[in-house]
């Protein structure tokens, strides 16, 4: 399994999904695997569960999947309620089951984990959004990487073994400038890279976002790829969802 395509917080946005998948085979992946909030926001709730089911890969419940499956939206604001009170309504029992037994963490490989949040307290879902606040979640990671989402930000945090916990920025350059950037890893240092986000990302630049890790090279590709937002947007409004989670999708973020 040389190339592994990481995905995550997919929010029901299918031509986004579509377009990943498309950016996925160019890249010459030979495995998928999924992060969590398949579901939650966008307009194809069921299309989009099936498509990941369908690739019979690894995937993390994400906190939209936790709460459609358990109906209990009261941690939620109003917008992500409706959103996820509209989603549950489209989903069958067999769906929503699928979505119950999904695990919060996953040891893909010896190499690397899977998280939605962090792995401290999967199922907290605490947002990392910077160095200090993954350090309780390096002290759980017995993997060199670990993959999360959730923020939607792609972000790359470093842990040395000394236990220096820093943050990587050099990367985001490329990233929105040529929409693609390579990190090449250290051995001996452990990181914790979160992918961003295939349906709703929320760091000022609307195009999808997904990484691909190579397992001979031992470097994470960043990826930004252009998809009909436009008609992810229609979809949203002509399915009654509330308007700002069309908008969001116009300005990423
Ligand atoms: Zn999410």
């Amino acid at each position: 399994m040389p190339r592994i395509a990481v995905i995550s917080d997919i929010h029901a946005n299918l031509h986004a999904l579509c377009s990943v998948m498309e950016d996925v085979q160019l890249m010459q992946c030979s495995q998928v695997v999924c992060l969590g909030d398949v579901v939650g926001y966008g307009a194809y709730p069921r299309e989009c569960l099936d498509y990941i089911r369908s690739l019979n890969c690894h995937v993390v419940k994400g906190n939209h999947d936790d709460e459609v499956a358990r109906e209990d939206f009261y941690r939620m604001n109003a917008v992500a309620r409706a959103a996820l009170k509209w989603t549950r309504e489209q989903l069958d029992q067999e769906q929503i089951d699928w979505l119950a037994r999904l695990q919060y963490q996953r040891v893909v490989s010896s190499a690397f984990t899977i998280v939605h949040s962090s792995l401290d307290f999967p199922k907290a879902w605490n947002y990392i959004f910077n160095a200090n606040d993954a350090k309780a979640h390096f002290m759980r990671q017995f993997s060199p990487l670990c993959f999360h989402g959730h923020t939607h930000d792609p972000k790359v945090f470093v842990c040395s073994p000394e236990y220096q916990v820093s943050e990587e920025p050099d990367f985001l350059e490329d990233l929105y400038e040529e929409g693609s950037s390579v990190l090449a890893l250290e051995d001996g240092n452990k990181y914790f890279i979160n992918v961003g986000s295939v349906g709703q990302p929320r760091d000022h630049d609307k195009r999808a976002c997904y990484a691909v890790y190579d397992t001979d090279t031992r470097t994470v590709t960043f990826r930004r790829v252009a998809y009909d937002v436009e008609a992810a947007q229609q979809a949203i409004l002509a399915v009654g969802l509330p308007e700002y989670l069309a908008e969001r999708l116009g300005k990423g973020c």
